[in-house]
């Protein structure tokens, strides 16, 4: 596709994808990629998977600053650095992060680095042609043929690994993988019930297996995920909840653990049905995970009682308490050795016009991730 090096600003314009306005359909138009700040990285992007937030961002579910640049689980190569850039260099292969920790933040201080509130993003901004300022998708902006970031955004990994794959570390599947491991902390031999078996909750799944996990029960109303959930990424049982009352579904999830319930549920759905579901299908002391995103209108009531006699722990993880630098190259070597399953997230692979179809398959629950290939 056209590309083109401004002579005197250093400048360039690469093909990128859009949200204008809210709920309009998305839009492929040039992007301006202004010369990198001093510790500011263009990378080309090789693939980027299509992922929730980018639905939420078009649909006004996450800020009202359109036009967004979308997509943010991203893969690709290394172009160009910024003059005090040491992290990354010319030709490396990065996952992409949104979570490039700072290290000065009362949280960083704390030692506490997956928290950082106040993580690094590109010092200056994309543009359209005319000159308006795109706001990246969660500091990203990858469905584009090059982006830029902060180079502590860019986390090296092994440069074997397809970048379908390997993109998807960045967003969705680190998210539900951490909410097993690093939020559920979820060891071997333990019990786990996943709620909502979509990319999200099927990384969970994948998770829980890879730390062990002797117990994993998948739950969904999609009989076709809940096969997968078991025949490709690990679950021990599987429950279709469509039909059943809360406690029905419980009770089910009680007597496939002894009747006690699980160690540790993960609520990858985010609605108050589902939270009270998980709250008390675990064990007593047990874990709980929230890892759906709800919505600003939703809310909880919990008897305060069953709160406190149950015990145990209600956490929520962003991200999947990630941190980029120690998880991702972890998860690429550990797919590339045949130990996770990262390929079979990648349901399609489709060109960077194909978005807009892509959010409806992903509406319709048909497909665990469509990714966009670059052909950079
Ligand atoms: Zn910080
Ligand atoms: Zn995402």
């Amino acid at each position: 596709m056209a590309e083109q090096a401004g002579k005197q600003t250093g400048e360039q314009t690469v093909k990128g994808i859009i949200s204008r306005a809210k709920n309009e359909p998305v839009e492929m138009v040039d992007v301006v990629i202004p010369e990198p700040g001093a510790n500011d990285v263009i990378v080309k992007i090789q693939a980027c998977g299509v992922c929730h937030t980018d639905l939420a961002y078009k649909e006004g579910a996450i800020t009202d600053d359109y036009p967004f640049l979308l997509g943010h689980e991203a893969a690709g190569v290394v172009e160009q650095v910024g003059e005090r850039v040491t992290h990354v260099a010319e030709g490396d292969y990065v996952v992409l992060n949104w979570r490039a920790v700072c290290g000065e933040c009362r949280a960083c201080k704390k030692g506490e680095l997956k928290y950082c509130f106040d993580t690094h993003n590109a010092s200056k901004k994309m543009t359209l042609t005319d000159g308006t300022e795109l706001e990246p998708a969660l500091g990203i902006g990858a469905f584009a043929e090059k982006t830029l970031v902060h180079e502590g955004q860019c986390t090296k990994v092994n440069e074997h690994a397809d970048p379908a794959v390997a993109g998807l570390l960045g967003c969705g599947v680190m998210a539900g993988l951490g909410a097993a491991v690093n939020t559920g902390e979820v060891k071997r031999g333990e019990s786990i019930a996943v709620i909502g078996v979509g990319g999200v909750g099927m990384s969970a799944v994948a998770g829980a297996k890879l730390a062990g996990a002797t117990t994993i029960i998948a739950i969904d109303v999609s009989d076709e995920k809940l096969e997968r959930a078991k025949k490709e990424f690990g679950a021990t049982h599987t429950i279709n909840s469509s039909d059943l009352s809360d406690d029905e579904l419980i009770d089910q999830v009680r007597e496939l653990t002894g009747g006690f319930g699980t160690d540790v549920v993960v609520d990858a759905v985010g609605l108050p049905k589902t939270y009270k579901q998980a709250f008390y299908m675990r064990d007593l002391a047990g874990r709980v995970v929230l890892v759906g995103v709800p919505t600003p209108e939703m809310t909880l009531e919990l008897p305060l009682l069953d709160v406190f006699g149950r015990g145990g722990s209600l956490k929520s993880s962003w991200y999947g308490d990630c941190l980029p630098e120690r998880d991702f190259p972890m998860y690429v070597d550990l797919f590339t050795e045949g130990q996770l399953p990262l390929d079979r997230f990648v349901d399609e692979r489709v060109g960077l016009g194909d978005v807009e179809a892509a959010f409806e398959k992903m509406k319709q629950g048909k497909v665990l991730r469509s990714v966009v290939e670059l052909k950079n």
